[in-house]
Formats: C-alpha cells, structure tokens, sequence
C-alpha cells in the first residue's frame, strides 16, 4: 500500500480513498501523527494512552486526564 502525492502550500494531504477504505478510516475519525527520525509519518487510527507513560493498556480517566492503573497507584502512593 504505497502511493506517491504532493503536499499542498497549507501542508495539507489527501489520503486516496481507496486506502481510507482499505484502512477503515472515517470521515471526522481522529487520527494520531508522529514522525519519525528517519523523515517518515506515522499516521494511524486514535487511541488513548496514558499521559505519564504512553500506555495503551489499562486505562482510568480523571477529569480530562487518562492514565494507566499502574501510574495511577504510583500517583496515589506519592500523595498519600
Ligand atoms: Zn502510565
């Protein structure tokens, strides 16, 4: 799955729809970007991690705030 296509003045990109169908991404879907030190993008579907230590795995939310069980109860033995 590998295409070739231009970066507009604004940096915005299309990805083909025939990926985005492929891929299963939606219309308004949020999406995750990171680069890369070698100069690539990663762009895949949203998911939630733990802000302290980017775990996607057993996950709490306070507030607006998500974290891990595990940084949670480090949390609470640092307050406590
Ligand atoms: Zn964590």
């Amino acid at each position: 799955m590998k295409t070739s296509m231009k970066l507009s003045k604004s940096g915005c990109l299309t990805i083909p729809k025939d990926m985005r169908v492929r891929l299963g991404w939606k219309t308004g879907m949020s999406l995750d970007i990171s680069g890369t030190t070698d100069g690539a993008l990663i762009i895949r579907k949203h998911t939630e991690i733990c802000r302290f230590c980017s775990s996607p795995q057993n996950l709490v939310y306070y507030r607006d705030l998500c974290m891990c069980r595990t940084c949670a109860e480090t949390m609470k033995g640092a307050l406590s």
